[in-house]
């Protein structure tokens, strides 16, 4: 028998669960692109959405694209072909960013960490110091990979940048952690931030957002040709609200990101959308920890401060993982991830991974909900596992 009806649940690590407002704010006729509603309410979108990465003093640019794109419009702005940037990996997320790099005609030094460990800042001064002549143009990092679920440490990366006075520039993707881990743009010192709708941002995917400061925009200013699509100039300093977007403007995603930031900004708070985002991954954690004392079942990422807390990836023993997402899709109606990265889909550790993805708008007993139907099909499948998980979790919920 099969439990699934009901509202379903994509527990993936984006496109993520959409508010119910989001979707309703879009329900609307197309509106009047030239005066009125959407033309008014652009300065102040402008405004959240640069609160929401802590950059009180810089720009941003939206685009009509997803998290790819953006990957290819900071690097448009600011290096030319032939020019080289310094790329950390710490999963596929970084390594992806690097072939768009090379795609554009860019020199990329590859620093790869792997897939269960953090950026080495040593490493990173290291490879800096070497470039006497400053050939380096910039320093590409990703803050949470996706594809490991690491969460790594910006500020440690800025410090080692500033430790050997290396003029690069340094760019982060934030498109899996934007809105739900804990990120200052301009404390920590990120000269190009990006970002995305559809994942902590709770709106459907196709606009993205590239963050930069003056320091970025000195690059930009110094580079001979952008292509106008890319270039960031007319969308973060338009003239006129046609200059946002350079044609027609994605003016349903722009009401649902509205209505978005009005919950993350304006009602939750930034800061209490990060503590809760915190806490309900620990409350993952700590499930898979009692079910790993008695299965084979942990966490890719083994220290609690290097997790994200918008995504888990997990690994246990192969092909369990494959069964059990098509179990809890089959009978209790929640999708979750895939492995992306640490194994080819051909080899059959690839069947022994899988991702829940907690960004955006999630609450805990969404999550209990998935943790209640993870250990439902360890169960039906015979996968050994350990006993109180759900009693740990609850544990967690419980002193929030
Ligand atoms: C999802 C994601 C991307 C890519 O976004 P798309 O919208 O799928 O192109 C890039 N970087 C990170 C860290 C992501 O999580």
């Amino acid at each position: 028998m099969s439990l699934h009806n009901g509202r379903p649940y994509l527990a993936i690590p984006g496109p993520s669960v959409m508010p119910d407002r989001v979707l309703q704010a879009m329900h609307q006729p197309s509106p009047n692109i030239y005066y009125g509603e959407l033309v008014d309410m652009m300065g102040d979108l402008v405004k959240d959405l640069r609160t929401v990465a802590c950059l009180p003093d810089g720009h941003v640019a939206i685009y009509i694209t997803n998290g790819h794109g953006t990957w290819e419009a900071a690097l448009a702005n600011t290096v030319a072909p032939g020019e080289r940037v310094l790329v950390l990996a710490t999963g596929t997320f970084g390594e992806w960013w690097a072939n768009t790099a090379r795609a554009m005609g860019i020199n990329v030094d590859l620093l790869n960490f792997g897939l269960q460990d953090t950026i080495d800042p040593d490493r990173v001064a290291d490879h800096l110091r070497a470039d006497t002549g400053h050939e380096i143009k910039a320093v590409l990092m990703v803050h949470v990979d996706t594809a490991t679920s690491i969460r790594n440490d910006v500020p440690a990366i800025r410090a080692a940048i500033d430790a050997v006075n290396h003029p690069a520039l340094f760019m982060v993707d934030c498109v899996a952690s934007m809105g739900c881990d804990r990120f200052e743009m301009q404390n920590w010192g990120a000269d190009v931030a990006i970002a995305a709708s559809q994942k902590g941002l709770m709106t459907p995917a196709g606009m993205g957002f590239v963050y930069f400061n003056d320091k970025a925009h000195e690059a930009r200013k110094g580079l001979n040709l952008v292509s106008p699509n890319w270039d960031w100039t007319p969308r973060a300093f338009p003239e006129n609200f046609y200059r946002y977007f350079g044609g027609t403007p994605p003016t349903h995603h722009l009401f649902g990101l509205r209505e978005a930031l009005n919950m993350i900004v304006h009602e939750e708070g930034l800061e209490s959308v990060w503590a809760r985002h915190a806490k309900l991954a620990e409350t993952i954690w700590a499930a898979v920890d009692a079910w790993g004392a008695g299965g084979e079942i942990a966490c890719n990422i083994a220290p609690r401060h290097l997790r994200s807390h918008a995504v888990t990836t997990i690994r246990m023993q192969s092909p369990n993982a494959t069964a059990l997402r098509d179990w809890v899709s089959d009978k209790a109606g929640i999708t979750l991830g895939i492995s992306m990265g640490l194994a080819d889909p051909g080899d059959p550790a690839w069947h022994g991974i899988f991702r829940i993805g907690h960004m955006g708008h999630v609450n805990a007993h969404m999550i209990m909900g998935v943790l209640g139907c993870i250990q439902a099909g360890m169960s039906a499948l015979k996968i050994p596992y350990g006993e109180g998980a759900l009693d740990a979790a609850a544990a967690v919920i419980a002193q929030a």
